[in-house]
């Protein structure tokens, strides 16, 4: 038998903690170096999560994301839409070349550096193009990509929530449950408030024939409409892509890895095939090495994407030769074509506004503070709203913007194509932008296609956004540092038409400020518009005051034809090269008629679906070539299977049926297309039609180096290998929690949640958790009586105990202490919530350490507490600890315990929480 003595001489060796599981949800650079992916993404934002999401469904498959920002603590500023403040997660300081069509300036270029991406910052408006914005994409190359491919997408990337039907009426709002869905991830609602002089915008519009829009996402998205928004209509907080595509999922998603606050500085090649990346850890500089088994996704946005194929030698060849970076793919697309809608705030003083207004947040602190508190109460009000917008939005196609369309549209015809574009662009990328010119200048002329948008916010401002720019800049790297920004220059208004277009808007948002129902609110424009009337001073002042960005950056990787300085196909693959894909908003061919968030999900969701889709081609595929499968014969409308086991005969058909159909349609016929997507994913078709997906032998090997990590602790347990009685097996070594151990949650940030332990609570109470080291110690006894005396003292309070014995050992350990009165207790035998808030396996010196051992002593002595025998489940080997948390779930109070008999203070946690 082991003496104490040595216990202690080793525990004083090695005293830290043992980090457990074979895979986690957020994994440090070495754990990401250590394994081999299925696929690696390179960017957290909307698309990389929405990917990730999907193909992390299939179990089998292994995904790492890797993000260059942090996550964002659940601020305010991120989850309240009236303190809304994106500033903190803005990818750093970043400015444009200067822009020769705006007065020589540089400008901020806005993106969402975080987990989240530009989801996390947004405005939370979410609308989709036009018919014919995708039937022009198709056009260029993009095909599978029309309205009607991705309208099933819209749908499941989306939770609709119609307004009160009351309260629409009176304020217009109008929509077609059709076209929504309403299981989606992404929750989209309207706000349920309103500012009365959003009514006379309304009703200016209308008198000038705008006529309203019957849902601006059924596909044709012109005339006026109430705004939707990824408005939780329950907690009244922002949807984004964190929520929805890693919170949602990731407690059930143990081969789905997330890397934060680490930058990809370049995609690893042997020869022509993608087989992982490198990515550099911000905070020290050091670089590392990931390695993907089937693909490499590209979501790191519009200007990084294209960075970062062009450090791995995939660009224009005289920029890479110039950089003497290795040409791996001469590709002259990528970074060209680089697109924004610009916007332009326009100022006024209103003699008789109504108040409130969109301004009265800022101008009226009674009102602030009183919108504050319903908002606190009851998820309602103005805080509702992303502070100082408005509802309503009037999108214009040029025809009915302004009189002069048909000459702008000539004037623009008429231009040469090559005079816009930047010097010595390549030929292809030229071919490709004249389709494009081509298919927007049919828009232009058409009256369902959206040229631009006005939005008063029903106080001091107008805001227009030029939404279809003819202009295109460039994305360029200028060193091979990686975490050196590319430039970007937008080259906004290099083709006049974009001014043309933005001077038009200017004017129609007059002609509406002069209806009879606005001029009754005493309207004066001022800056920086105001008091300018010819053509010519309005253009100056456009020139000195519009922004060349609204943060919708996008298509500098396009999706179209080759020979069009296309950089990926149709499947999404990079030309030229194997296993890299591109899935963010940089495959666009061009801007939409509208903000792009909507789309970018939706892409993120088909890309998934086409994968199963694909997956079963090529599975089913596969199976008609082994000798399983003698006996299946195949034709273009049913399989027939004789020499399987009836049941997985059964189902193997169904999923036969599913896919049979689509072999018809040519696109989805195309071989490279089926390759591409059987590579995104493999077995999840197999899955879903509840095959297990290994059933036929595929030649997919498991990930070796994801092979379980040593069980064994620090030092090593001194009972692990002590044949004991029953009684003493929690003494045992225990097995690792099923995911890795996170770091414990901070004050000041958003508490872990998961199904098991939800935060905030239901009932929205402040809220104190105990972890209990285990039922039998007679440190966690004591910690569970007081939290219980508390319970009863402050049932303003919710107060939750969570135990990882079996339920029966702590329904048998609470009945023994006389009950649990008014705490909720939570059985958690696998240690998954234990795990989630950083709580994993105590080292020997935790638990036996002398001044431990005299803790135990005296707490038995003076209070009588010496622990109990409990059923042999849970183990004494778990660190305990006490959290409080704010109604909103933030975290106010609390830490791990540091040895076994450190105890949380409770009664500290409860003045924290304000109970006294
Ligand atoms: C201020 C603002 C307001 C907006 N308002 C709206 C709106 O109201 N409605 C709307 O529809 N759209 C809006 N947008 C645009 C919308 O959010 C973006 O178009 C959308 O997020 C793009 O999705 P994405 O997946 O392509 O890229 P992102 O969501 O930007 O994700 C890219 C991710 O990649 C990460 N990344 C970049 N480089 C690297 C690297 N080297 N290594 C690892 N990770 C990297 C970034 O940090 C980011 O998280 C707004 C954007 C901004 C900035």
């Amino acid at each position: 038998m082991l003496s104490i003595g040595l216990l202690l001489l080793s525990a004083a060796v090695q005293i830290h903690g043992r980090s457990v599981g074979k895979y986690a949800r957020v994994v440090g650079p070495e754990t990401a170096a250590a394994n081999t992916y299925d696929f690696i993404i390179a960017g957290g934002g909307i698309a990389g999560l929405t990917v990730a999401d999907r193909l992390t469904e299939d179990p089998d498959t292994t995904v790492l994301v890797v993000e260059y920002g942090p996550f964002d603590n659940g601020e305010d500023s991120v989850l309240v839409p009236g303190l809304y403040n994106p500033g903190p997660y803005l990818w750093p300081v970043f400015f444009s070349a200067p822009q020769p069509g705006l007065n020589n300036g540089s400008f901020p270029v806005l993106m969402g550096g975080v987990v989240g991406g530009g989801s996390t910052v947004n405005a939370m408006f979410f609308h989709r193009g036009s018919t014919e914005d995708y039937a022009s994409w198709e056009a260029l190359g993009s095909t599978g990509w029309g309205w009607n491919d991705l309208l099933p997408y819209f749908k499941k990337s989306e939770n609709f929530t119609q307004p009160n039907a009351q309260f629409a009426q009176a304020r217009n709002i109008s929509w077609q449950n059709e076209v929504h869905g309403s299981s989606g991830p992404v929750q989209a609602s309207y706000s349920p408030y309103d500012y009365e002089s959003g009514g006379n915008f309304w009703n200016g519009a209308a008198s000038l024939g705008i006529s309203a829009a019957k849902d601006s996402n059924n596909g044709d998205p012109t005339g006026i409409f109430w705004l939707l928004r990824v408005l939780d209509p329950t907690k009244g907080s922002r949807s984004y892509a964190r929520t929805a595509h890693y919170d949602r999922v990731i407690n059930s998603r143990p081969n789905y890895h997330l890397l934060p606050e680490n930058a990809v500085s370049k995609v690893v090649f042997k020869g022509k095939q993608a087989v992982g990346i490198e990515y550099v850890t911000r905070s020290t500089g050091v670089k590392y090495t990931a390695s993907a088994k089937k693909e490499v996704i590209m979501a790191a946005g519009s200007v990084h994407s294209p960075q970062i194929l062009q450090l791995s030698g995939v660009g224009p060849k005289p920029l890479l030769d110039g950089l003497g970076i290795p040409v791996v793919v001469d590709l002259p697309g990528v970074g060209q074509n680089f697109q924004d809608q610009l916007s332009l705030a326009i100022n006024y003083n209103f003699t008789s506004n109504h108040e409130p207004n969109g301004g009265s947040l800022n101008s009226n602190a009674t009102y602030d503070a009183e919108q504050h508190a319903l908002y606190k109460s009851t998820h309602q009000g103005a805080y509702t709203l992303i502070r100082t917008t408005g509802n309503q939005n009037i999108a214009l196609p040029l025809r009915n913007t302004t009189t002069s369309y048909s000459s702008i549209i000539s004037a623009a015809r008429a231009r040469d194509p090559a005079s816009v574009l930047p010097p010595n662009t390549h030929p292809t990328v030229l071919k490709g932008y004249k389709a494009q010119r081509d298919r927007l200048l049919k828009q232009f002329n058409s009256f369902h296609s959206p040229i631009g948008s006005l939005s008063w916010n029903t106080g001091p401002a107008t805001t227009l956004y030029m939404l279809h720019p003819l202009s295109r800049g460039t994305i360029a790297i200028s060193s091979t540092d990686p975490l050196a920004n590319p430039v970007v220059d937008f080259r906004s208004l290099s083709d006049p038409t974009d001014l043309d277009n933005v001077l038009a808007l200017l004017r129609k948002n007059r002609d509406i400020m002069s209806t009879p129902s606005m001029l009754a609110l005493g309207p004066t424009e001022i800056a920086p518009t105001g008091g300018f009337t010819t053509d010519e001073e309005l253009k100056a002042v456009l020139r000195a005051s519009t922004q060349p960005s609204n943060g919708h950056e996008c298509c500098s990787l396009p999706m179209m034809k080759l020979e069009y300085g296309g950089v990926v196909d149709p499947s999404l693959q990079v030309y030229g090269v194997k296993g890299l894909s591109v899935v963010d908003l940089s495959i666009f061919p061009f801007e939409l008629g509208t903000a792009p968030s909507a789309t970018v999900y939706a892409v993120g969701e088909k890309v998934g679906s086409l994968a199963r889709v694909c997956a079963n081609v090529a599975q089913v595929a596969s199976i008609r070539d082994t000798p399983l499968f003698h006996g299946v014969q195949s034709t273009t409308s049913s399989l027939a299977i004789e020499t399987i086991d009836p049941q997985v005969k059964s189902k193997l058909s169904i999923l036969a049926l599913h896919f049979i159909p689509l072999l018809d349609k040519p696109f989805v016929q195309s071989p490279e297309f089926c390759k591409m997507f059987a590579k995104l994913t493999t077995k999840i078709a197999l899955r879903k039609a509840g095959i297990r997906s290994d059933t036929f032998s595929f030649p997919e090997s498991k990930p070796g180096s994801n092979d379980e990590p040593s069980t064994a602790l620090p030092i090593a347990n001194p009972f692990a290998n002590l044949s004991v009685p029953k009684s003493w097996q929690s003494w045992s070594t225990p097995p690792p929690p099923p995911v890795e151990v996170a770091p414990a949650p901070v004050i000041g940030t958003r508490s872990p949640s998961s199904p098991l332990l939800r935060l905030p609570v239901a009932d929205g109470r402040p809220t104190v958790v105990v972890f209990l080291r285990h039922c039998g110690c007679s440190f966690a006894e004591k910690t569970f009586l007081e939290l219980r005396r508390l319970a009863n003292k402050y049932p303003r309070l919710q107060f939750i105990a969570v135990s990882h014995s079996s339920q029966q050992a702590t329904d048998k350990w609470v009945k023994a202490l006389g009950g649990a009165w008014s705490v909720s207790v939570v059985v958690d035998e696998e240690r998954e919530i234990y795990a989630l808030w950083g709580l994993g396996i105590s080292n020997t010196y935790h638990l036996l350490n002398p001044w431990t051992q005299v803790a135990r002593n005296k707490l038995g002595k003076e209070e009588g507490i010496w622990g109990r025998e409990v059923d042999p489940s849970g183990n004494r080997w778990q660190i305990g600890g006490g959290w409080a948390m704010d109604e909103l779930g933030t975290v106010r109070w609390g830490a791990a315990s540091k040895t076994a008999d450190d105890i949380p203070n409770l009664v500290e946690a409860c003045k924290t929480l304000g109970a006294m």
